[in-house]
C-alpha cells in the first residue's frame, strides 16, 4: 500500500511517528501501549488506515485538518492548530460538547484564536473527605440502550431470548439488555453519590431515551418529521425518500438509522455539558458467533463463552474522518490525555470486573470480527480502541464496558430471574456484582489519579 502519496515534503518526526502506527497496524497486535510521542499522546491507538493521511497533517507548523483529499491535496486546510496553541485548543475541546466545539473551530479555521479568548477553567479537581472519599467526583454514567418492554427491545435488536430445554430447566429465556444497564447504573449512581460523587445518568426512566422521549413519541409526535425535514433541507434526503422513511419503513430500519444515531448524539452532547471527571458507559455484551446462530424467531442456541472487554477511543477505519465533527474528535484526541486516561481507567475496569463478577477478560482464543477488523488493543487485557459514536464524541476519560455475555447458559439463567430490586427496579442480583465493579473502578481512579 502507498502510505505517503500526496504528501508535501516537510516530513517531520510527526509523519514518521504516524507511518510507524500505520506499519505496526498491519503487523501482530502490540502487547502493550505502544510509546507515546511527547506533547500529543494517543497517536499510535487513533488512526487504524492510511487512507485518514487525507485528513489530516501533522509537523512543526501545527496540525492541519482537511475534509478532503483534494483539500489536502492543493493544502486547502479547514482548520489550523498552531504549536502555541495546544494548551488552549485542548482545553477548550475538553470542555464543550461535541457540535458547540466543532463550530468554534470552524469558525476559527486557519486564523488565530482571538487574542485574550479563554477556555472555561477545568473543574475542580475531588475533595475527599475522610467521610466522603469521592466528594466532588463527577461522574457520568450512560445505560446502554433503551428499550423497557419486549417489543421494542426486539426493534431495537438487544432482546435476549434462549430457548427451552433440560439445560435452562425447561423453561424459555427471555430479558432485554436496555432494563439490565439500566439497573446497574442507578445502582452505580446510589453507591457514588453515598461516597460523596456527583452523578449524571443520559437517561434515568425506562423506556425513555437521552431526548426524554420514547421511541413511539419520537416516531409520532414530531421528532422523526422534523429530522426528515432536516435531511430534506440539507440536501442529504430526497423528499420521495423521505415519504418512505415516513409511512413504509418498519419500526426496525427507523430505529437504527434515525433514532439511535440522534439518541447516542444527545447522549454525547449531555454527558460534556455535566463536564464529568470520567464517564462509563455501560453494556453487557453477547457473543456474537452465537448471536448470528439465531433462528427463524430470533432465539438464540444457549452460549459456550463469558468474557468483559472495555473499549477507549481511537481506530479511526477508512472514511471516519468525513464529517468535520469526526475530525474535531480526531484533534481533541490528539490533544488531551483522554485517550491515555480512557485506557488506564478501563484496566481497572476490566480487573475489578475480573475480581467482583469472576468474568476474565476477552482473550485471543476467542476471533470476534469487531475486534480482529475494526479495533485495536490498547495494551492492558481486555481493553481495545474502537471508535463508536460515544467512545468518539464524549470528552474525558471514558470506559465503554461490556461486562459478560448475556448468552452464557449460567448468565443466562442468573439474568432472567429479578430476584432483586436494583436503583429501584426489579433486577437480577448479577447486577450488583457489575454495578461494585464500576464503584470500585471510579474509586481506584479517583485515589490514583487525583
Ligand atoms: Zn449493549
Amino acid at each position: 500500500m502507498v502510505i505517503f502519496g500526496g504528501m508535501n515534503s516537510a516530513c517531520t518526526p510527526w509523519l514518521f511517528a504516524i507511518a510507524g502506527m500505520w506499519l505496526a497496524c498491519q503487523a501482530a497486535p502490540p502487547s502493550s501501549i505502544p510509546p507515546q510521542a511527547e506533547g500529543l499522546p494517543g497517536l499510535p491507538l487513533l488512526l487504524r488506515d492510511s487512507s485518514l493521511i487525507d485528513h489530516v497533517a501533522i509537523d512543526s507548523g501545527g496540525i492541519r485538518l482537511y475534509a478532503s483529499a483534494a483539500d489536502r491535496a492543493a493544502d486547502r486546510p479547514e482548520v489550523i492548530i498552531y504549536p502555541d496553541e495546544y494548551p488552549l485548543t485542548a482545553q477548550l475541546l475538553r470542555s464543550l460538547p461535541w457540535d458547540s466545539a466543532t463550530n468554534l473551530c470552524l469558525r476559527k479555521g486557519r486564523d488565530r484564536w482571538p487574542r485574550r479568548f479563554e477556555a472555561p477553567p477545568p473543574m475542580p479537581a475531588p475533595s475527599p473527605d475522610s467521610s466522603q472519599p469521592l466528594r466532588g467526583l463527577r461522574v457520568a454514567l450512560d445505560p446502554g440502550h433503551i428499550a423497557a418492554n419486549p417489543e421494542t427491545a426486539e426493534i431495537e435488536g438487544k432482546l435476549v431470548r434462549i430457548q427451552a430445554s433440560a439445560a435452562t430447566g425447561g423453561r424459555p429465556i427471555a430479558f432485554n439488555e436496555a432494563q439490565l444497564t439500566l439497573a446497574t447504573a442507578r445502582m452505580v449512581r446510589d453507591q457514588l453519590e453515598a461516597l460523596g460523587a456527583k452523578v449524571y445518568l443520559t437517561r434515568d426512566a425506562p423506556g425513555v431515551g437521552a431526548l426524554g422521549l420514547t421511541f413511539a413519541t419520537w416516531k409520532t409526535e414530531g421528532t422523526l418529521d422534523s429530522l426528515l425535514d432536516a435531511a430534506i433541507a440539507a440536501g442529504d434526503l430526497r423528499p420521495a425518500e423521505a415519504h418512505i422513511w415516513r409511512y413504509q419503513t418498519a419500526d426496525k430500519d427507523l430505529m437504527a438509522r434515525w433514532f439511535l444515531p440522534q439518541d447516542l448524539k444527545e447522549r454525547a452532547r449531555r454527558i460534556a455539558a455535566f463536564r464529568p471527571h470520567l464517564t462509563f458507559i455501560i453494556h453487557y455484551n453477547i457473543h456474537s458467533p452465537n448471536w448470528e446462530r439465531r433462528d427463524g424467531e430470533h432465539i438464540l442456541p444457549p452460549g459456550d463463552a463469558n468474557y468483559s472487554m472495555a473499549f477507549v477511543p481511537g481506530s479511526f477505519l477508512p472514511g471516519e474522518l468525513s464529517a468535520s465533527e469526526d475530525r474535531i474528535a480526531l484533534l481533541r484526541l490528539l490533544l488531551t490525555p483522554d485517550l491515555a486516561r480512557s485506557v488506564r481507567l478501563s484496566d481497572h475496569f476490566i480487573r475489578a470486573s475480573q475480581q467482583h463478577t469472576g468474568v476474565a477478560p476477552v482473550d485471543s482464543s476467542i476471533r470476534l470480527v469487531y475486534l480482529d477488523k475494526f479495533s485495536l488493543p490498547a495494551g492492558p487485557a481486555g481493553v481495545y480502541a474502537r471508535n463508536l459514536t460515544l467512545t468518539r464524541l464524549i470528552p474525558g476519560p471514558l470506559c465503554y464496558g461490556e461486562s459478560l455475555c448475556q448468552d452464557y447458559l449460567p448468565e443466562a439463567l442468573a439474568l432472567s430471574v429479578p430476584d432483586t430490586v436494583a436503583g429501584d427496579l426489579p433486577a437480577p442480583r448479577r447486577v450488583a456484582e457489575v454495578a461494585a465493579a464500576y464503584v470500585a473502578t471510579a474509586r481506584a481512579y479517583a485515589a490514583r489519579w487525583f
